[in-house]
Parts: C-alpha cells; structure tokens; sequence
C-alpha cells in the first residue's frame, strides 16, 4: 500500500478498525463528517457481548479500559406485564457476559487509543469514484479531494462508501423506537425507578413494547418501539413536546402508571428513530481496494447485536490486512467471506418465548436476546 488506509467514519466500528491497524504498525487516516468528537451525543448504554463485541476490544488490545468502564449491577433484567407484574426478575451477579457500559465512554477510549491527528473531524465525504486498479477518488463535502488504495466504508446506514460496491439502500423496518430520558430517578420518579430497577426492563406487547435502562448518574432513558408505519409517526408534531408526549402515551392507556410515567414524565422531549435495514444477507461481489464493515455493511433494525458486530468487523479487517500486508485483495477476500457467513442476529434470539413477547417484533434493543441467551 502506498497510502494510508483511508476509514470513512469514527463510529465503533472505524475506531475498532484503526486502532488494531495501530496496534499492528500500520496507518490509517479516520474521515469523520462531525466537526468534533463532542458534536454529537453519543446515544446510551450498550452490552458489550463476550462473543463478539468483547473479542473485538481484545484484540485492539484495550479490554483493560474497558473493564474500567463498566458500569456495575446494569446486566440485571426484568420483564414486566403491562399492568406491572413483575414477570421476570433477574439479578446481576457480575459474572454475565453483556457488560453495559456508556456508547460514549467506549468511544473515547478508543479516540484516545489512537495518535494524534488520526481521526480528521469534518470531514465529510460527498462522492466516491473509482480510478482503476483498485484505487479510489474520495471527495468530500468542502471540495477536498484525495486517492487511497484501500478505502473502508464505515459510514453507517446512509454510507457513501456502499454505492461502489453495491446498490442497495436501507428501507423502514417497520418500528420505530420514540426515545425519552428521566433524570434523578430516585428522587424524581420513584415509582417508574422502581420499575425499571437496577438494570434494563422491558414491558412487551404485540406492537408496542416499553423499554428503559438505568444508566449513569441516575438517568432513566426510555425507549417506546411502536410498530408503525412511517406515516403514521408524520402526522405527529415532534417539535411539540407535549403534543408528541400526549400522543405517544395515548397508545399504552390502561398500562401500569409506573410504566407510562416512562412517558409521560420525561424531562427531555420525545425522539423519534426510525429503524431501516438493508435487505437480509446483503452482499456484494469482490472489487479491488474497497470494502464495508458494520452497518454501512449489514444494518439491521437495532437487535442488540449492530455495534458488537461493527467492532468485530474492523477487528477481523484489521487482523486480516495485518496478516496479509502485502496482499491486500486476499486480506479483504478473507474479511468479506467470514463477514458474509457472520449471523447479524444473536442465534439464540430466535428462541424468545417469555409471556407476551413477540419475537417476530425485532426491536427488543438487545433485551430479548439477552433474556434467550441467559434464560
Ligand atoms: C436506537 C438504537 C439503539 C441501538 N442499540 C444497540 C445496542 O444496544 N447494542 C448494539 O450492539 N447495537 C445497538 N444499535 C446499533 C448500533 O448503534 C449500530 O449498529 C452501530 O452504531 C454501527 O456502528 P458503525 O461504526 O458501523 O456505524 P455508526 O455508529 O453509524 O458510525 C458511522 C460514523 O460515520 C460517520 N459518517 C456518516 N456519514 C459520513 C460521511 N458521509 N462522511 C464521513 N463520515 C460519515 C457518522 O457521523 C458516524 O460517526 C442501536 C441502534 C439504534 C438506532
């Protein structure tokens, strides 16, 4: 190679990828469309699984930082009915292989893993062209131009890296997740506090489900997944709080008050999330220079598993360019083929059979696979 690997986007999964090309002495440049690593906020808790996610910080040699990072007692779990029985009740005795840790915190020990200067923010790239030979012309948004031989699109959903290879797009999944968080919870919602318990909860019903987590520093964060269609969700006014609040409640009426309050008494407005998934088994045929790791490779509506196997993805692409310098088309062959094989759901996932939980309903944030893998 004669430039640089040139990683589209600072997500887990391009930071994953740059740090373990580090770890093995080989650069990278990181092009990031946010103009700061704090532009954005980073979303909240993710389970960092043993099997895939956890393997991936390993071998960027950082398992250390993350075990600093988890945050204790969140691995346990309940499963309420919606008139708040309590159906499940699991507690965490640290010895689960989910770890929860804040999105955020891994990500800055991954920025700070990494040298200086090798994630350029504000970069944002408009086009991708091929020049032959397996090199690419990457063009970003204020004009800038430059050519790699190995371009990796870790671009997420909407990729500008995909269109090289391939020409599918992501379409709505069907469910959309409104989120919502409580802060104080203790103090200032004790009774859906109390619901929620130490960990994650979730109270499940065909169509409609409430999730929450606690997360650090005593943050109720709520996820509502309605199945819906997209127009639906238009007619609401989300730049109306309150409007979108009432709305939103409207659906779960004659639910437990402790699990509406998930609703209703949040101190931030209603956000709406569309899920969209590119088609089942999405792949493309071998091109020179090029590849795709995690959702810019294979989104699918959020299932637990899409960041996990995002780091996964740039670990195994960067231990296959590390064992494979010189021959990069067999490193990325290599990648490709175990990435194709690779189940973007949890395999125990399709097991689901807790009262009143729709496993077809694949919008359960990791908490349906989570009471499968340990029930
Ligand atoms: C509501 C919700 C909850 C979720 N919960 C979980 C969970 O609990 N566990 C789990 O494992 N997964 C979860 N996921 C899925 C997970 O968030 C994704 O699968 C994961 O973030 C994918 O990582 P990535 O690095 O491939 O892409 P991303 O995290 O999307 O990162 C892509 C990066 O590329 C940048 N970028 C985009 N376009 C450009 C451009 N044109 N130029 C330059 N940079 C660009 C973006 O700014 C971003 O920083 C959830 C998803 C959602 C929506």
């Amino acid at each position: 190679m004669n430039s640089p690997v040139t990683i589209i986007g600072a997500g887990l999964g391009g930071l994953v990828l740059a740090r373990v090309l580090h770890v093995h002495g080989i650069a990278a440049t990181v092009h990031e469309a946010d103009p700061s690593p704090t532009a954005r906020t980073q979303g909240g808790m993710l389970d960092i699984h043993d099997y895939n996610g956890q393997l991936a910080l390993d071998a960027a040699d950082l398992i250390d930082e993350f075990h600093a990072i988890v945050l204790p007692g969140r691995q346990s779990m309940r499963v309420l009915d919606t008139d708040g029985t309590v159906l499940l009740d699991r507690a965490d005795d640290g010895t689960g292989g989910r770890p929860e840790v804040q999105r955020g915190e891994l990500r800055r020990i991954l920025l700070d893993s990494l040298p200086a200067g090798t994630v350029r923010w504000g970069h944002r790239v408009a086009d991708t062209r091929p020049l032959g030979e397996g090199r690419h012309e990457v063009t970003f948004a204020d004009g800038g131009t430059l050519v790699t031989d190995l371009l990796v699109g870790a671009d997420g959903a909407w990729s500008r890296v995909r269109p090289l290879l391939s020409t599918a797009t992501p379409e709505y999944a069907g469910t959309s997740f409104v989120e919502i968080h409580l802060f104080d919870a203790e103090t200032r919602h004790a009774a859906a506090a109390k619901a929620v318990g130490g960990g994650s909860m979730i109270a499940p019903s065909p169509g409609k489900e409430i999730f929450a987590h606690r997360e650090d520093g005593d943050t109720l964060h709520t996820y509502v997944a309605l199945t819906k269609p997209q127009d639906w969700f238009a007619a609401i006014d989300f730049t109306d709080a309150a409007a979108a609040t009432a709305r939103i409640a409207r659906e779960f009426d004659g639910w437990a008050p402790e699990l509406t309050a998930l609703i209703t008494d949040g101190d931030t407005a209603p956000v709406l999330r569309p899920h969209y998934a590119l088609p089942n088994g999405h792949r493309w045929d071998r091109l020179p220079g090029v590849t795709l790791l995690g959702d810019a490779a294979h989104l699918t509506a959020p299932n637990g598993e899409g960041a996990n196997l995002a780091m996964l993805d740039g670990a195994e692409l960067g231990k296959a360019i590390a064992a494979r310098p010189h021959d990069i088309e067999a490193a990325l062959a290599e990648y490709e083929q175990a990435m194709f094989l690779r189940p973007t759901e949890d395999a125990a996932f399709e097991g689901a059979e807790i009262k009143g939980i729709d496993s077809a309903d694949n919008t359960a944030h990791g908490l349906l696979d989570t009471i499968t893998r340990t029930g």
